[in-house]
C-alpha cells in the first residue's frame, strides 16, 4: 500500500564518496571466505530471543529440532552438489543439542567453511566458544541490533542479551576467530548505525553487514512501526559504512538497491552472496539466488531504464507494497564510483 511519495529533491544527501581505487586492500581484495556454492541448514526454530523483526514468525511453535539423521542427509546432499561451505542457522542453532555434532560431521565430510549463524548469546560462555572451534567451526556470524543495551534488547526482547553478544564477540576475537556481524535495519535502530559500527570495529569484528528488514513473519506483523523508509535510513547507513571503510574492515549492505547506494555501490552484498541451497523446515530451496531474483525481490515500473537493471535485484517485494516505488529512481549513467 503506497503511502507518501518522495520527489527527486528529497533524495538522501550524498555522503563523501570513496572511490573503489582508494579503498583499503582488505576491502577490495577477493573474499577467501566466500564460496561459489554453499548450503544453509535451518537446524531448528527454537530461540532464546523473540525479535520483533524475525522472518521466521511462528515456526518456533510449529517445528521441532531437525533430527540429526536428517542433517547428515542434508550434508551429504550438499557435498553431492559441490558445496564447500555450510551455514548452520535456525532459529537459534546454538541451543540445538546436536549443533557441534553437525559442525564436526561437516568438517569430516570435507566442508571447508563452517559458519554458525547465531544471535550470539551462547558465545558469552568461553567454554562453548572453545568447543565450537575444536569441533571445526571457522566462521561466526553474530547479530547486534543497537549500539546500546536499551536498543538491542528492545528489538530482541531479551534482557541481558546485549552484554552477552558483546562478550561473545570479545571471546571469539580473542580466540582469533573470523567474526561477521549482521544488523537488521529498523525504525528503532537506524540512527545508531554509525555508533554501532564504531562499537563493532572496536570489538575486533572482521566484517559487518547492515541488512534492511525483510517484512515477513514477525516483521510483517510489526511493519507499521518497525519498517523505516529507505531514503530516511541511507545517510546513517553510509556513515556506518564509512566507519568500516576507514578502519579497513569489510562492510556491506543487503536489500538496498544501487539507486540508493550512490557512492557506495561496491558494498552491495548481493554482488558476492554465493549460490546457496537452503534446507528449511519442510522444504528445500534449490538456489536462494534464483529465488530472490524470481520471487523474493522485484523491480519497479521505472527500473528498465536504469543502468543497474541487470545487476540489481531490487527490494524485497513487500517493501514497495508498503511504500510504493517512488524512492527507486533509475540511475541513467554509471557513476564514477562504480567504473
Ligand atoms: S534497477 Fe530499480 S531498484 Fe535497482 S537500482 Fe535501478 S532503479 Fe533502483
Amino acid at each position: 500500500m503506497p503511502v507518501e511519495h518522495l520527489t527527486k529533491n528529497e533524495e538522501p544527501t550524498a555522503a563523501p564518496k570513496t572511490p573503489a581505487s582508494r579503498l583499503p586492500p582488505s576491502v577490495e581484495g577477493p573474499d577467501i571466505h566466500m564460496h561459489t556454492s554453499r548450503i544453509d541448514i535451518k537446524i531448528g526454530f527454537a530461540c532464546n530471543n523473540k525479535c520483533d523483526f524475525c522472518v521466521q514468525g511462528d515456526k518456533r511453535y510449529r517445528y521441532g529440532p531437525r533430527p540429526f539423521d536428517q542433517m547428515r542427509a542434508d550434508l551429504e546432499d550438499g557435498r553431492r552438489r559441490g558445496a564447500r561451505g555450510i551455514v548452520i542457522t535456525g532459529g537459534e542453532p546454538t541451543i540445538h543439542s546436536n549443533v557441534l555434532d553437525v559442525v564436526s560431521l561437516a568438517r569430516e565430510m570435507g566442508y571447508e567453511t563452517v559458519q554458525i549463524q547465531s544471535n550470539g548469546r551462547m558465545f558469552s560462555h568461553l567454554p562453548f566458544c572453545e568447543k565450537a572451534i575444536a569441533a571445526g567451526a571457522n566462521e561466526f556470524a553474530l547479530s547486534l541490533h543497537g549500539s546500546t543495551a536499551e536498543t538491542h534488547e528492545k528489538l530482541v526482547r531479551a534482557s541481558g542479551a546485549f552484554r552477552q553478544v558483546v562478550n561473545g564477540i570479545r571471546n571469539l576475537a580473542r580466540l582469533g576467530q573470523f567474526v561477521i556481524m549482521n544488523t537488521v535495519i529498523t525504525s528503532v535502530n537506524y540512527r545508531e548505525l554509525p555508533d554501532l559500527a564504531r562499537l563493532m570495529v572496536g570489538l575486533g569484528v572482521r566484517q559487518y553487514q547492515f541488512a534492511f528488514v525483510h517484512i515477513l513473519g514477525t516483521a510483517a506483523k510489526n511493519a507499521t512501526w518497525l519498517v523505516p523508509r529507505k531514503t530516511d535510513v541511507m545517510p546513517f547507513v553510509k556513515e556506518g559504512l564509512d566507519v568500516g571503510l576507514q578502519a579497513g574492515v569489510r562492510c556491506m549492505t543487503e536489500a538496498i538497491p544501487y539507486c540508493l547506494m550512490t557512492g557506495y555501490e561496491p558494498y552491495v552484498a548481493e554482488l558476492i552472496i554465493p549460490r546457496t541451497t537452503v534446507f528449511d523446515a519442510d522444504m528445500m530451496l534449490n538456489d536462494y539466488t534464483e529465488y530472490r531474483l524470481t520471487e523474493g525481490k522485484a523491480k519497479g515500473p521505472n527500473c528498465r531504464s536504469c543502468v543497474y537493471f541487470d545487476r540489481c535485484e531490487g527490494p524485497w517485494v513487500e517493501y514497495p507494497e508498503l511504500f510504493g516505488w517512488e524512492e527507486f529512481q533509475p540511475v541513467l549513467e554509471l557513476p564514477e564510483t562504480d567504473r
